[in-house]
């Protein structure tokens, strides 16, 4: 049976391919290991994406060569990198790094190191305006990017309302980016079409989020990993994703049919990749 963690990160100072192999074994077959910043890698000009790229491409490496897992990789400038290299650099050369960021990551898109362009979008919490237009500007350019790489993006931004998925759809049809390679990572459990639009949910693995969301269209499942030991009680531990859907078939919350369309179907059919 396929399991797949749509977003999932690794860090040096946690446990590293240690957690892989906790996902792997409670059942899970597939990882989409998402770049996010390291402490020790502060992206203060354009080229320093490529060592922390570099960093998260070899822990998808070392996870590769240490478990049977699939892992793909999804690389791109976070949102939050912004506001501290405004603070140093000014906005239009901070909203410039980022650029450069998405830029390198289609590149490594078509190499083939990576599958998408992720996490990419604007900061979860309240910026001022013009924190807010530099990055719906990166956000339309990973749009772009995607588009012209023929890749999926993956979104971090606040939680979305229907409003939400409409502005997000609205600027994937400026960039001409298909609405269902539009994936919003940490989504609130909107799947019905209506709703989102066609752009896909990617949900914690909670029951609450599940619950709502059966019946709608389709969504995936994600644990947001962080792998900080600093914050054990932050985000779902690596085994979730896993341990909930066998639960979740135990208990009738999800047919065989479900997860096979949520761990197997959709990232087929939103990445091109085989989970199991
Ligand atoms: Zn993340």
């Amino acid at each position: 049976m396929a399991i797949f963690d749509n977003h999932f990160h690794l860090r040096p100072t946690g446990l590293g391919v240690a957690a892989a192999k906790q996902f792997e074994a409670a059942g899970g077959t597939a990882l989409m290991l998402t770049h996010s910043p390291y402490d020790d890698l502060p992206v203060r000009r354009a080229e320093d994406y490529a060592a922390g790229y570099a960093r998260t491409l070899d822990f998808a490496r070392q996870v590769r060569t240490a478990t049977r897992l699939k892992v793909f990789v999804a690389l791109g400038p976070y949102p939050v990198d912004l506001l501290p290299l405004r603070e140093s650099i000014g906005i239009t050369a901070a909203t410039d790094v980022l650029r450069s960021g998405v830029d390198l990551a289609g590149r490594h898109v078509a190499e083939g190191d990576a599958v998408a362009i992720g996490e990419v979008g604007r900061p979860h919490f309240p910026v001022d305006a013009e924190a807010w237009r530099a990055s719906n500007e990166v956000l339309a350019h990973a749009m772009a990017v995607a588009r012209d790489r023929g890749c999926p993006v993956i979104l971090h931004t606040e939680d979305p309302t229907p409003e939400t998925f409409r502005e997000f759809a609205a600027i994937a049809d400026r960039c001409g980016l298909p609405h269902n390679r539009v994936v919003k990572h940490h989504s609130t459990p909107l799947t019905r079409p209506e709703e989102n639009h066609g752009i896909v949910p990617s949900l914690l693995a909670k029951a609450d989020l599940v619950r709502v969301a059966v019946g709608g269209g389709p969504f995936f499942l994600e644990t947001d990993y962080i792998d900080d030991p600093k914050r054990p009680g932050a985000v779902l531990g690596p085994a979730t994703v896993p341990r909930k859907t066998t639960a979740w078939i135990a208990e009738g919350l999800l047919t065989a049919e479900a997860v096979a369309r949520i761990h197997a179907d959709l990232p087929r059919a939103t990445y091109g990749i085989e989970t199991d």
